[in-house]
């Protein structure tokens, strides 16, 4: 019996970079053009299309993101809509770019984890900052969509 260890892919860098939300790949959602899936899932958050206009033109998806802190969360956006929200944006990034889907799709049955260094056990699967507060695992929500999206794309051929 052969024990073949799971393959882990945990740093959305390089050349996993493409799995990132930080990672350029312009997109339409919604109506609207965006650079990064950073820039998309923090205009989501807002049902004003006239402050998802201004995520939209953030110059860098850090910049999107410390936007998409300041504005006022649509309903239910913490318990539920995020998921959804980003679900969508994923989804409109890897239809954008098929050489980028079939970089996903190629990733076979690895486990995504994001591996990050800024706190985040909501999307991420864990933090390496070192802090008490982060040595737990995360809830590797970024993680598992794409790997819903990955078979989705699979079977889609
Ligand atoms: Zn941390």
């Amino acid at each position: 019996m052969v024990d073949v260890a799971r393959v882990v892919i945990s740093d959305f860098r390089g050349r996993h970079g493409f799995l990132s939300n930080f990672d350029h790949a312009p997109h339409r959602w919604e109506q609207i053009d965006y650079p990064t899936t950073e820039h998309s899932f923090n205009a989501g958050k807002s049902l004003d299309m006239g402050v998802r206009l201004w995520i939209a033109e953030a110059r860098t998806p850090a910049e999107a993101k410390r936007r998409g802190r300041s504005v006022q969360l649509r309903p239910r956006w913490d318990e539920k809509v995020r998921y959804e929200v980003m679900a969508e944006v994923l989804a409109a990034k890897f239809r954008a770019h098929p050489d980028k889907a079939a970089a996903l799709v190629a990733t076979g049955d690895a486990t995504l984890i994001e591996g990050t260094m800024w706190h985040d056990l909501t999307w991420g699967g864990f933090c390496h900052c070192g802090r008490p507060a982060c040595v737990r695992p995360g809830q590797n929500c970024l993680g598992k969509l794409l790997m819903a999206l990955r078979a989705e794309l699979r079977e889609q051929g």
